[in-house]
């Protein structure tokens, strides 16, 4: 099976490993060529601590095909996105030429919502969703840091339930089984995606607005009060939804395992706020919960406040604690290598800050010109870089 990981971060390339481990043909899709020769050559290494001693063990290197662009490559099989869901719409745009009409498209991506942006340009019977009990850190390029947990590390279902889905979903379930992980396809996959959504809900957002580790956050008494209460509205929304949840196995079996396995780091969305990144994952999150509860008439004034206070944290980085120079973070540098731009515009359209515009007139090879017209606005998101499907962005922080 050809499959494209789209968004090979640490958890894109670990699990294009696992699948290429499994037996497929695996892509890894990334932002970076230097990242992309470190996949070739020597590879990634997964490193996974076992025990209570820290006892650790490694794979050796796993060389993968690695991508910048999708110029060169064939139609896909299956596209896994493993994108941040505000960079879902446009990871799509840019591979589009490697999605056919049999080509299945596969999110385990953090959060809800995704599945509703894939449907906007994939037939429902092609899209997949589901999500993982793993943990991974790319502790230096190509090198991993991993962590399993639950009895499943992949679960995942279909949103269109037949023989067909069926058949393509137990055939991927057996590639990852074969790379010695626990995966499963399954029809009823909603009250899996939704407790992992809980987990997210518990920590993401929290440790972004008081600056702590999932393990130093989930230590303090109010954290934890407050946890309990975005989980008692998120889970009155859910079963509002018709997914069945329950708040004390919740408590019990899941929360602490995740615990275990990713506590001792920042959750992907307070690394974001850490760096000034935007937009977060906020309306996957929390976000989806106050969006969801509207609808259905169930109150969420805990997760609306706390999705009121990341989206402004987020649109006012530029303003926040601003040291004796003025400066409130890094810097960084936009450069566009104009012999490979083909002014197809992306970069310019999903550019948060507006940093990006088209100038009068074209560049040399006939192509709209784009410029650099704003970088001190820059907050080094690499949307455009990610986006630009000629590998024409480079975007370099600056100390
Ligand atoms: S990294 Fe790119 S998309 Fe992000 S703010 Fe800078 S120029 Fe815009
Ligand atoms: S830099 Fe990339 S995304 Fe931007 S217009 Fe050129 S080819 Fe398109």
């Amino acid at each position: 099976m050809k499959i494209a990981v789209l968004g090979a971060g640490a958890m894109g390339s670990m699990l294009g490993a696992y699948l290429q481990l499994g037996g497929a043909d695996v892509t890894l899709l990334v932002r970076r060529k230097e990242l992309a020769d470190k996949f070739a050559n020597p590879g990634i290494v997964m490193r996974s601590y076992t025990g209570a001693d820290g006892e650790k063990s490694e794979t050796a290197p796993i060389p993968m095909k690695a991508s910048v662009g999708c110029e060169g490559l064939e139609k896909q099989d299956a596209v896994l996105i493993m994108v941040k869901g505000c960079d879902t719409k446009a990871a799509l745009e840019g591979a589009a030429s490697i999605i056919g009409d049999d080509t299945k498209i596969i999110t385990l991506q953090n959060g809800i919502g995704n599945t509703d942006i894939i449907g906007e340009t994939v037939k429902q019977e092609n899209i997949y969703y589901g999500c993982v009990n793993m943990s991974a850190i790319m502790s230096a390029p190509g090198v991993l840091d991993t962590g399993l947990f639950g009895d499943v590390n992949v679960a995942f279902g279909s949103v269109v339930k037949g023989d067909e889905q069926k058949k393509f979903g137990d055939e991927l379930a057996n590639i990852f089984n074969a790379s010695g992980i626990k995966a499963a396809y399954s029809e009823d996959i909603d009250t899996e995606v939704w407790y992992k959504l809980l987990v997210n809900i518990a920590v993401n957002a929290g440790c972004g607005l008081v600056r702590l580790r999932g393990g130093e956050a989930g230590n303090d008494q109010d954290f934890t009060l407050l946890a309990v209460d975005m989980l008692k509205e998120a889970i009155a929304v859910g079963m509002a939804n018709g997914v069945q949840l329950d708040f004390n196995y919740f408590m019990t079996h899941i929360l602490p395992v995740a615990r275990k396995t990713s506590g001792l780091h920042y959750p992907s969305m307070a690394q974001d706020m850490l760096m000034k990144k935007a937009p977060t994952e906020i309306e996957f999150i929390n976000g989806a919960i106050e969006r969801l509860g509207k609808k259905a008439g169930v109150p969420t004034p805990v997760n609306t406040t706390i999705s009121r206070l990341v989206r402004t944290i987020e649109r006012n980085y530029d303003k926040q604690y601003k040291d004796k120079t003025g400066k409130t973070g890094p810097s960084f540098k936009v450069k566009i290598a104009e012999k490979f731009c083909k002014g197809c515009g992306y970069c310019i359209k999903y550019c948060p800050k507006k940093v990006l515009s088209a100038e009068d007139g074209l560049n040399a090879k006939g192509y709209v010109k784009v410029k650099v017209a704003n970088e001190a606005d820059c907050i080094g998101c690499l949307s455009c870089s990610t986006v630009c499907p000629e590998a024409a962005i480079t975007v370099i922080k600056e100390d």
